[in-house]
């Protein structure tokens, strides 16, 4: 259902392609939350650029907003400019060493770069077929599949300041990637395009990773929600939080701690329902709202606090909360 927040219209001109009161419901993975107060879609560089200069001109915050595929929007929406980039441009520079740099722009959909390499007959970004998003999402989160991580192809970008609006070429160093980690979420840069080094392949070996490619999909699609979702709910643990060992490892993975307490297709607040594929996996079944998947999500908190002692925390991105929902060791531990 439709949130029934109503934004004030408010008298400014802004450029022809920034909009007021946009619903952003249909733009995430999880189908729920409120409106943006103003919404474009920018389908160059100078266009988003045109967006922050909007933003700065009328104090407004700035959320960027990919495939909405690892977020959950506030049911009061979002009080500022929601840009979603639509830079779109793919580029192949094919190599005399058998590699291949490709650029893509921030907007473009990471399945769509990936069948794109591959038509190219140039591998690696394969490794992350089934995984939603665009190419800003998955470098803001240092995209991550097993032992891989986009850092391992990311090779240089372009990014923009929030506040100068000076346009820097990057390196990957820059990035200071870790496991689910990068600059980016210093929310002072943006991404505008992502150059990724890759392998160059004859025909056989793109037909071997093609069929690679749709073997995981179809595993994907069988093992996790592939709607309505936002992937994992909660981070893996950082070590230092942990004490809990299985054999000689500590065990940050939170998909172990949630195992224990038979919610997988049973906790349930309105809509919003713990899938009964994954523990770490929250579903609106249809007409759930963001507030519904926040009390799922604390009562999740809250079981694995009183076994464990571990307060999981969010992988995914709360937007437009006035206050933090979730709750924190310190708002856990009773005075
Ligand atoms: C079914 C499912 C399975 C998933 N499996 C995985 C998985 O295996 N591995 C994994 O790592 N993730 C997984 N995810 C999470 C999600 O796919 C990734 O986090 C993805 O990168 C999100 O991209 P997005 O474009 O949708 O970003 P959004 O969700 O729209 O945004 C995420 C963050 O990126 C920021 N951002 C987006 N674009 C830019 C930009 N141009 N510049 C700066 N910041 C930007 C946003 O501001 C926001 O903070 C899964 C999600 C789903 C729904």
């Amino acid at each position: 259902m439709q949130s029934t927040t109503t934004i004030k219209e408010t008298q400014i001109n802004t450029a022809p392609f920034i909009k007021q009161s946009v619903t952003l419901q249909d733009k995430t993975w999880f189908q729920t939350g409120g409106p943006a107060k103003f919404y474009c879609e920018p389908t160059n560089n100078q266009e988003f650029k045109v967006a922050l200069e909007f933003a700065k001109e009328h104090q407004l915050e700035i959320f960027i907003l990919g495939a909405g595929a690892n977020i959950l929007i506030s049911d009061d929406g979002f009080d500022g400019l929601v840009i979603r980039p639509q830079m779109k441009t793919l580029n192949f520079n094919k190599l005399v060493d058998g590699f291949a740099l490709v650029t893509a722009g921030a907007g473009v959909l990471f399945p769509d770069l990936i069948n794109s390499c591959l038509d190219q007959h140039v591998l690696g970004l394969e490794e992350f077929s089934g995984i939603p998003g665009t190419v800003g999402g998955a470098t803001f989160i240092n995209l991550h599949f097993f032992k891989f991580l986009l850092s391992q192809f990311l090779v240089s970008a372009t990014v923009i300041h929030k506040q100068s609006l000076e346009t820097l070429n990057v390196d990957q160093n820059w990035f200071d990637f870790g496991y689910n980690q990068s600059k980016l979420q210093d929310h002072e840069y943006y991404l505008l395009d992502a150059t990724f080094k890759l392998n160059q392949a004859t025909e056989l070996e793109t037909a071997y990773a093609r069929g690679r490619s749709s073997e995981m999909i179809r595993y994907r699609a069988w093992r996790y929600p592939s709607k309505n979702t936002c992937g994992s709910f909660f981070r893996n643990f950082h070590d230092h939080e942990v004490s809990h060992y299985v054999g000689d490892k500590k065990m940050i993975f939170v998909a172990y701690y949630l195992d224990n307490f038979g919610t997988k297709g049973t906790l349930k607040y309105g809509d919003a329902i713990v899938s009964h594929q994954h523990a770490n996996m929250l579903v609106n079944l249809g007409h759930a709202t963001s507030q519904d998947i926040i009390s799922v999500a604390r009562e999740m908190q809250q079981m694995v606090y009183h076994k464990f002692g571990l307060v999981p925390q969010p992988e995914c991105l709360l937007v437009g909360f006035k206050e933090y929902p979730l709750y924190t060791k310190a708002s856990l531990i009773k005075p």
